[in-house]
């Protein structure tokens, strides 16, 4: 894959725009396309891709994915509106989430996408308001799989959880879906893990859902239409980690493959690749500008016009045990010399620590620093409002300009929703 030094770009948009205020998020739409063009090459011919938009939810990027990609995954209501607004048509959109509201379902029923059910109460309910509505509600199972290979950072699977229906489950769920006239069970979806490195686990994984999608349409006793496959694509975030390989993924899912295609009951079913983190984590930079610099107790200080508030994963606050240090970078010409830092957050909470003991070019007041592979739960997935600093901007380069999408981030619920018969 072609690669980009995300550096020397922020660097020269930095030059061209010195008053640009901190924090913000500044996303490489270009990097972007080269990623989407990646996927599809060595994705394409087996899978659409279905973009996560809790990743990244702001509208002028999922307005790009959505144009790329065939398939769009909504995570709340809300992200559904957003998906529309996206130009993606209803049936190529999926709603899933634990704990989706009555007053949702009455909107979202009858649009013309596929509701991904998470509980046997939801079905219940789904199935009561479409059959007031006089509408089949396409929907997908939600499984969560009893088991899932070492490497996932992130794990749903195995321990009581609110994602999907117990595998064990699986059969009196079938049959629970298969009862109710308002509902047209599709097909099948899982996604049990994410953020993992290793490509012998992911396939591992697939081949774990190509199993388990085989059971569920065996057990339905009809072909599956829709099958979704939660990828789990890792980034490396940490010093000493490499990334994915892609390609090995790719060559190792061929036995998945075929077995799908020798099977009867998933032969004719769309697949679905779905991921967020991969596709746009790399493409974005949080920046953030140095307010204040001191010794304490031997270590130096400096603080930032950003902490978790902005950030809450470079934090080490979104599901990491301990916090390790983020690719963070001072901008701009050398200084001369380095140090060590405990890089801190403007809040008043010993917790807010964008980095300790990192090593840097040596900060003064106004110097800025770019935090790397923050273009997936950076801004959306973080506490804004504690402590009411300003909010963070967000840019998009295009290649020619750069655009302020602050105000593409901002949700409404009050759309309409087109009406479909399914
Ligand atoms: C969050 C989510 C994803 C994407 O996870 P990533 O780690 O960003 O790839 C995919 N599917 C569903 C249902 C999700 O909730």
């Amino acid at each position: 894959m072609q690669t980009r030094d995300p550096l020397s770009l922020l660097e020269s948009i930095f030059e061209k725009t010195p008053d640009l205020q901190t924090p913000c998020y500044i996303y490489d739409g270009v990097a972007l396309e080269l990623r989407l063009a990646e996927l599809d090459r060595l994705f394409g011919d087996a899978f659409t891709l279905s973009f996560a938009i809790k990743s990244n939810p702001n509208a002028a990027l999922v307005r790009r994915i959505a144009a790329a990609t065939g398939h769009l995954d909504a995570s709340s209501f809300f992200e559904v509106l957003r998906a529309l607004e996206a130009g993606c048509p209803p049936a190529r959109i999926s709603y899933s989430g634990p704990g989706k509201r009555e007053s949702e379902l009455q909107r979202f029923i009858g649009c013309g996408a596929e509701l991904v059910v998470e509980a046997l109460d939801e079905v219940d309910m789904a199935a009561r308001i479409a059959q007031a509505k006089g509408v089949v509600q396409k929907v997908l199972l939600r499984i969560n799989p009893d088991g899932i290979p070492k490497g996932f950072g992130a794990k749903m699977s195995k321990n009581p959880s609110q994602f999907g229906i117990d595998e064990g489950q699986m059969a009196a769920a079938i049959a629970h879906i298969g009862a109710r006239p308002g509902l047209d069970l599709t097909g099948y979806h899982i996604y049990a893990g994410s953020n993992c490195l290793d490509a012998g686990a992911i396939v591992e994984n697939i081949a774990n859902m190509t199993r388990i999608f085989g059971e569920a349409a065996a057990l339905a006793g009809a072909p599956a239409r829709k099958l979704i496959f939660g990828a789990g694509f890792g980034l490396p975030y940490h010093e000493g980690q490499a990334d994915l390989d892609v390609a090995a993924v790719r060559d190792g899912i061929e036995a998945s493959l075929a077995e799908i295609a020798a099977n009867s009951l998933l032969a004719g079913a769309e697949r679905a690749l779905e991921l967020g983190r991969w596709l746009v984590g790399p493409t974005g930079a949080m920046v953030a500008t140095c307010l204040s610099g001191k010794e304490s107790r031997g270590v130096r200080v400096a603080v930032c016009d950003a902490g978790f508030n902005v950030h809450l994963a470079a934090c080490g606050m979104m599901g990491s045990v301990f916090q390790k240090n983020w690719p963070i970078h001072r901008l701009g010409p050398e200084p001369g010399g380095e140090a060590e830092y405990l890089l801190a957050g403007p809040l008043c909470t010993s917790i807010d620590t964008l980095a300790r003991r990192i090593t840097l070019p040596t900060l003064a007041r106004g110097d800025r620093i770019a935090v790397l592979m923050s273009g997936a739960y950076g801004l959306t997935a973080s506490p804004s409002g504690f402590i009411s600093h300003p909010q963070a901007g967000e840019y998009l380069w295009t290649g020619d300009d750069l655009l302020d999408i602050s105000s593409e981030r901002v949700a409404t619920h009050d759309a309409e929703l087109p009406r479909s018969d399914g």
